[in-house]
């Protein structure tokens, strides 16, 4: 950015019709954004939160109560804002669950931020307390967990169940049936290193039509694949199958023969023809000698070849996504080829079927009854395209909570115990501590508190009476699992109501809130080159990024 000294004071050269914020006024405006994008997902906090209904331009409707869905769908413009839905989207990608409370927890960080900031308190001592009560908060959130393993099937029921809780998908009956899907799935893909369990969610495929109801959603031992068999000669379904995965294309490149070969008569056609022929003939043959009864294309296969391939009664299917090839070959075992002169009966995988299936009018392959399968499928179904949608979300989530809790191996208890519990030794901590950073760990701890405080408002109890009553709770003897019971309005145990989580979610959700409020609190100046607009103005506002946002990336 070109600057230039005159008259002993800094000036920035700015383009025309570039806007400017400064200091505090930066500061305040950035921090009634965050405030405002967190309010926005705030009451759908918990199962007894509301859904959002969320209409695009172009009239698409999306009904959720997913945080990161809600934020994303809202197209933000404003540079606070977005930093804000990252926090939705790196908690999303890095445990799958708890985007709201990251997000909540974010927008009261910075409204008390903005409170200490009116009393006279430096960003910088506000950063500095935040970063104390970041680093004591995941200890405590530590100390008040306990274990959790893969063999524990009662307590990873339990999480299940709470993280699907929260979502308007069905009865419970059918979210029961739903969570069984997902543990069996990844079960199915977890992987043991001596006491370490890791699962890769990228081989927990979630597939989904719409169409049939949500109760058709299904478990598939392999994995389903959006495509249809190449030719009407082919097989439509294969027992026993020997799978091959060919990662090139049955065809012949046409620049290879284009330039070299003129052509003058009929005869030389013909021979050209046949020439070509012979080659995918070749390539064919090479398939069917290896034994291969299955076998999966990743680009295109020739007509010829596809002639040849139904002849000897081999299903092909072509243009199979990466992604796709890839879950086959951690199904089946099959070693994935990139030139045909290396295909030998030893790199064909196994699945029990192969079968083309019409699902809602359009035809699918199923790859199922696989061998000891680690990649694998949940078949969403849903009567409506919104209705899938928000299954496939709650899948998502629960994929997200059940597979940390077993990764990390712990758990901590949920309605809001544990941020209760954590505000209090934060509470404790900040008297130790002292000084201006003391008011900043308080604040902080007042900000976890906002999870019980949405929770107690979504169940239409008092928020603040809720939250003295737990307060108290948590100060007697084995305080920490008291949180509220959204159901019957009081407070109670919750591990004995089984309303537990996963450490993972409730301290990721900490370290990305804290991060992204502590990034917003650094700015002291926003520089707009794009429009007049002041940022606050609403969409199109703030094009540049300031240096001082470089923070969120970690
Ligand atoms: P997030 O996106 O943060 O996961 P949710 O809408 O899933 O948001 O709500 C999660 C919150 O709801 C957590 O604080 C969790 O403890 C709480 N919660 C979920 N189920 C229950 C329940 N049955 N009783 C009390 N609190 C619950
Ligand atoms: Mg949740």
């Amino acid at each position: 950015m070109a600057e230039n000294q005159l008259g002993g004071q800094q000036y920035l050269v700015l383009p025309e019709g570039a806007s400017r914020l400064l200091g505090k006024e930066a500061q305040r405006t950035n921090i009634a954004v965050g405030y405002a994008v967190a309010s926005v997902v705030k009451t759908t906090l918990g199962p007894k939160g509301m859904d959002k209904m969320l209409v695009s331009e172009l009239g698409d409707i999306v009904i959720t109560n997913d945080g990161a869905t809600i934020l994303e769908e809202m197209n933000v413009e404003h540079p606070v804002a977005k930093i804000l839905v990252e926090v939705a989207k790196t908690q999303d990608k890095e445990v799958g669950d708890g985007t709201t409370s990251a997000v909540i927890i974010a927008g009261d960080l910075l409204r008390n931020a903005g409170n200490l900031l009116d009393m006279g308190i430096p960003p910088a001592a506000i950063i500095r307390g935040y970063d104390i009560a970041r680093e004591k908060a995941l200890e405590a959130l530590q100390n008040a967990s306990s274990t959790v393993t893969i063999d524990d099937s009662d307590k990873l029921e339990k999480i299940a169940k709470i993280s699907i809780g929260s979502k308007n998908i069905g009865s419970d009956a059918t979210k029961a049936a739903l969570t069984k899907l997902v543990i069996q799935a990844i079960k199915q893909v977890s992987v043991k290193n001596g006491s370490k369990v890791t699962i890769d969610k990228d081989f927990i495929k979630l597939e989904k039509k719409e169409g049939g109801s949500i109760e058709d959603t299904a478990f598939i031992n392999g994995v389903l694949i959006d495509k249809e068999v190449a030719h009407p000669g082919m097989p439509k379904s294969v027992k026993n199958a020997a799978i091959a995965l060919l990662d090139i294309a049955l065809e012949i490149e046409k620049t290879e023969t284009d330039a070299k070969i003129e052509i003058t008569s009929p005869e030389q056609m013909q021979a050209f023809l046949s020439q070509e022929e012979k080659m995918l003939k070749d390539m064919a043959d090479k398939i069917v000698k290896s034994k291969a009864n299955v076998v999966f294309v990743q680009k295109g296969i020739d007509d010829v070849a596809q002639h040849y391939l139904a002849k000897a009664g081999v299903m092909a299917v072509r243009r199979v996504k990466k992604s796709d090839m890839e879950k086959l070959s951690k199904a089946t075992g099959a070693r994935m080829i990139t030139s045909l002169d290396d295909l030998d009966a030893k790199d064909l995988g196994f699945a029990g079927l192969v079968e083309e299936r019409k699902i809602s009018g359009e035809q699918m392959i199923f790859v199922e009854k696989c061998k000891d399968p680690k990649s694998v499928t949940i078949f969403i179904r849903g009567g409506t395209k919104q209705a899938a949608d928000e299954v496939e979300r709650a899948l998502t989530d629960v994929i997200g909570a059940v597979s940390s809790a077993i990764e990390i191996g712990r758990y901590v208890t949920g309605g809001g115990s544990t941020e209760v519990e954590v505000a209090m030794k934060l509470r404790d901590i900040a008297t130790d501590i002292g000084g201006r950073e003391q008011l900043a760990i308080q604040a902080f701890a007042d900000a976890l508190e906002v999870v019980p405080k949405a929770l107690a408002d979504s169940a239409g109890m008092d928020p603040i009476d809720t939250l003295v009553q737990l307060r108290s709770k948590h100060k007697g003897k084995d305080g920490r699992i008291y949180g509220i019971d959204v159901y019957k309005n009081s407070i109670s145990d919750m591990e004995r109501l089984g309303v537990i989580e996963p450490l993972k979610v409730k301290a990721q959700a900490i370290s990305s809130a804290t991060e992204a409020s502590v990034s917003i609190l650094r700015i002291d100046d926003m520089i707009s080159s794009k429009g007049t607009r002041p940022p606050a103005g609403g969409p199109g506002g703030m094009g540049g990024m300031p240096g001082g946002m470089g923070g969120m990336e970690d």
